[in-house]
């Protein structure tokens, strides 16, 4: 079966006009689940496509899986052409299987296991390091990679640091990295960095760039040939943020350090931007406790909620990852009352199992449907079975223009031109913000 026919099987097809408001509304119609849902609209990641091309022609996507691997996603990036970073064997494998040519693969793994490494070696796939052991053991057990060297350029405004774990320090470190891969004899083909996930200073890529453009210029000097570099991921994805305001300290980085006439090629490693607005979490209250003033039991100190979706599930990221929360209450009719300092707890017996705390909500009822929208970067995949909960249940949706966008894409021998071209996307980029007046 094609990957397309796979595609459509996993997702509902509708018409153009639905909105994601409707799609919210006829989960909540049917009632609560056993299962946190997690409404997928794979138009959206679709829209962020056609937003990077805009602004961001000389660099390619390669969708970093590790942030959302829901079938229906990643199949849309195959079939619309993007390249893959991939952190762990097993997602190489998955892309490999998926008919993706190892060209378009990065293990951007600078700690990989040996038996991770073996695999590499064995479908030919770049990879990265940030140290002489990494390098000793690529030396060892695939000594023909191409490597790239990834240096430490960390944003202070991230919500996840990733600089404290990976990359080389980018004065002393990478020069006697470089030259320790030189005695070794390894193949180092260019650079990459990562300036942490969930980056509001948009300018950092250009010091970053410009620093590359350094290291480039000390590994030339001692006989590597640099042929690639990599802008690593960050990019903020929620409904509302946009690629833009990157691509101008992206571009303007490029103009300077790397112009079109340099035969270089160029990529980055956006997870969340793609993925994070695509999915919305919709939850029903199944618990309440109200906590009144032990010498006033008329007056309310606080709410306590209880929902089939905490932080084992869709929310460890507002917990762990500075990740903020919007929960919408989904009820009609205007004025929703007084609100209360409200507490939301996840389904298991652990206390810490909360996702919101002290917000201020007005007062709800078992059933009623509390809905998170951009819960689709680093939200499902680190759900697990704690407690014996369910995990979120994904149900896609594609509108008919995306469905037949991708149907023309995965036909021709250049899907990025026809999302580029397409008169739908020009007429319809924004992404539906839910709103309940
Ligand atoms: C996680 C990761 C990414 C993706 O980060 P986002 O913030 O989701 O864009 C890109 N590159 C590397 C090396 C990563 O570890």
């Amino acid at each position: 079966m094609s990957l397309l026919s796979v595609l459509k099987n996993r997702v509902e097809i509708v018409d153009d006009s639905v909105s994601s408001r409707d799609l919210v509304n006829r989960l909540v119609t049917q009632g609560p689940q056993e299962e946190p849902l997690h409404l997928t609209e794979v138009d959206t990641l679709v829209k962020r496509h056609y937003e990077w091309l805009q602004h961001l022609p000389r660099v390619k996507p390669y969708y970093a899986v590790k942030s959302n691997d829901e079938a229906s996603l990643v199949e849309a990036t195959v079939l619309m052409g993007l390249g893959y970073d991939c952190a762990s064997m097993a997602e190489v494998r998955r892309m490999l299987e998926l008919g993706v040519e190892r060209e378009r693969i990065i293990f951007a793994q600078p700690q990989k296991t040996i038996v991770s490494l073996q695999y590499a070696r064995k479908h030919k796939i770049l990879t990265v390091f940030d140290s002489e052991c990494e390098l000793r053991k690529i030396h060892q057990h695939y000594p023909e990679a191409e490597v790239l060297i990834r240096y430490r350029f960390d944003s202070k405004k991230s919500k996840v640091n990733l600089g404290s774990k990976f990359g080389c320090e980018t004065e002393n470190e990478s020069k006697s990295l470089l030259h320790v891969a030189k005695q070794l004899g390894i193949k180092v083909v260019g650079w990459c960095f990562n300036v942490g996930s969930g980056c509001t200073d948009a300018d950092v890529f250009y010091a970053a760039i410009k620093k590359g453009r350094e290291i480039h210029d000390y590994a030339t000097s001692i006989g590597f040939k640099f042929r690639m570099i990599d802008l690593g991921g960050g990019f903020m994805g929620d409904k509302g943020c946009g690629i833009e305001e990157y691509a101008v300290h992206i571009n303007r980085a490029l103009e300077e350090c790397y112009p079109a006439s340099e035969d270089i090629f160029i990529f980055a490693e956006p997870g969340r931007y793609y993925c994070a607005a695509a999915v919305t979490s919709i939850s029903p209250v199944h618990g309440k406790r109200i906590l009144c003033n032990e010498n006033d039991p008329l007056k309310i100190e606080q709410v306590f909620y209880y929902f089939n979706d905490g932080m084992y599930g869709t929310f460890y990221s507002p917990r762990y990852r500075n990740q903020t929360l919007y929960p919408i209450v989904w009820k009609s009719g205007g004025n929703l009352g007084t609100t209360y300092k409200t507490t939301l707890f996840g389904p298991t017996c652990d206390g810490n199992d909360f996702f919101a705390k002290d917000i201020d909500l007005p007062e709800l009822e078992v059933s009623d449907f509390v809905v998170f929208e951009n819960q689709g970067a680093y939200a499902r995949v680190h759900s697990c079975r704690f407690n014996g909960f369910c995990l979120p249940k994904v149900i896609n949706y594609m509108r008919k223009c995306t469905w037949e966008l991708l149907e023309k894409a995965s036909k021709s021998l250049n899907p990025t031109q026809v999302v580029q071209d397409s008169v739908y996307l020009r007429n319809n980029p924004q992404i539906e913000v839910l709103a309940f007046d």
